[in-house]
């Protein structure tokens, strides 16, 4: 849960470190204990496939036809899954890199809005 006591972005960060790390570790484990390794090359194409097939139904909702919000949200489950396997196939700690761009992301719609700028 956010503090709201604290700037959002400040508690976001915090969260998102901690939380990911633990979701990342999960998958890592389910991933191990259920399925064969895998290389980070194959993950990279299963979650740019995964991308895809949400950009696809995007597309068909820009055409006009109606998609299932569940549909959205199975697609997103399927983009998120194949980025925890291939953040764990590749080593990476993602939670501390979310956490970081959030900082850098802070820093810049800062300083642009001490210009008057927006973000
Ligand atoms: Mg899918």
């Amino acid at each position: 849960m956010i503090d709201k006591t604290e700037p959002t972005y400040r508690a976001l960060v915090e969260i998102v470190a901690e939380a990911l790390e633990k979701v990342q570790l999960g998958f890592d484990d389910y991933q191990k204990e259920c399925f064969i390794s895998r290389p980070s090359e194959f993950f990279c194409l299963e979650l740019n496939g995964e991308a895809g097939e949400l950009a696809n139904i995007e597309k068909k909702v820009w055409k006009g036809k109606e998609i299932p919000h569940e549909q959205f949200e199975s697609e997103c489950a399927d983009v998120l899954i194949a980025l925890m396997n291939y953040c764990n196939a590749k080593g990476l700690n993602l939670g501390q890199a979310v956490s970081d761009k959030l900082k850098l992301i802070e820093e810049k719609r800062s300083t642009l809005k001490q210009n008057n700028e927006e973000y």
